[in-house]
């Protein structure tokens, strides 16, 4: 996608005035504000209806301008090099000297930081001198934002001013680890646990007790498309949407397909969209196919299994 300089320039100015702008990432839009800034961080509270607990995620360039706020370790260097910028979110300890926001970490010690790859928003904070408070763009609770049009659906003209970037060539959120002590992922995303094991070359716990919540991402109900969502089903109830992981070879009006040969990796990308397109096609509930529990198919069944606690 062309770089239109003009557009970057008009959410800067924006930016630098403490106002928010959703911007393109390569796993969901974002719903951005200067993260130094506590006027701009209550708006994007404010805005998504974000409960105050759930701290936002910080999106920086590069891992020298991060240095000002947060402290590194051997493992978080070694994932930053492989992977950064990408789809994953590190826990990282503040810096007491830091000038992030306390509305940014609900007054904790840790940070969680990214480095996204979208040429549009990297362009972007190469131009600002401050990093990026960015959750999802979305309404809290609800399926996230892979489209400026899905951003405009949710915020209307709430939103002072959507950054075009095309549509999330990932589509799935990032991968939060915390990485302080032992390796242990608090949300399945982006990137498969499996890579970063590998780069590691260590055990990596994997959070799953959901009565302790330390990442709300981690919240029962979430990525909700507002609608009732039923899993693994083999018969479909009148009226229902079906949605199928690859296409099937019956065609009706009512089924969906994430993928036309069942690849995981374009069945992640159209998964938000989709359940959006059922939702608006007045559908009152969706049945959900077996999907294969295997590298991002996780992370597709970990948001299924959240949007159908409705
Ligand atoms: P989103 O709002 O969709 O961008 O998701 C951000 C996720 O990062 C949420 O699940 C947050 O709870 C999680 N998060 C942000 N900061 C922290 C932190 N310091 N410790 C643990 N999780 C965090
Ligand atoms: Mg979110």
């Amino acid at each position: 996608m062309k770089i239109n300089l003009a557009n970057i320039k008009k959410a800067q100015k924006l930016l630098n005035k403490s106002e928010c702008v959703a911007i393109p990432t390569e796993t969901v839009y974002g719903l951005a504000g200067n993260a130094y800034s506590d006027i701009a961080c209550k708006k994007i509270y404010k805005l998504k209806k974000r409960p105050k607990n759930n701290p936002l995620i910080v999106h920086y360039l590069n891992n020298q301008i991060l240095k000002k706020d947060c402290k590194f370790n051997s493992d978080f260097l070694k994932l930053y090099k492989k992977f950064c910028p990408g789809p994953i979110t590190f826990i990282l300890d503040l810096k007491k000297n830091s000038k992030i926001s306390k509305i940014v970490t609900n007054k904790k010690n840790t940070l969680a930081v990214r480095f996204p790859k979208h040429p549009i928003t990297r362009n972007l904070l190469k131009n600002i001198n401050f990093p990026l408070a960015a959750p999802s763009a979305n309404l809290s609770s609800k399926v996230s934002s892979v489209s400026s049009d899905d951003v405009r659906d949710d915020f209307g003209k709430k939103v002072k001013y959507i950054l075009e970037g095309g549509k999330s060539s990932i589509g799935l959120e990032s991968t939060i680890i915390d990485i302080r002590k032992k390796p242990k992922i608090l949300r399945l995303g982006g990137l498969e646990i499996s890579a970063i094991k590998k780069i590691l070359n260590k055990k990596i716990n994997i959070h799953k007790n959901s009565s302790k919540i330390s990442s709300p991402g981690q919240f029962k109900l979430h990525y909700s498309p507002g609608i009732p969502i039923r899993l693994n089903v083999k018969q479909i109830k009148k009226k229902e949407a079906y949605l199928s992981i690859k296409k099937l070879k019956q065609n009706k009006q009512n089924f969906y397909f994430l993928s036309k040969s069942g690849n995981l990796k374009e069945a992640a990308k159209n998964l938000y969209s989709t359940l959006r397109k059922i939702k608006k096609d007045k559908y009152k509930s969706i049945a959900v196919c077996k999907i294969p529990n295997k590298g991002l198919g996780k992370t597709i069944n970990d948001r299924l299994k959240r949007a159908s606690k409705f």
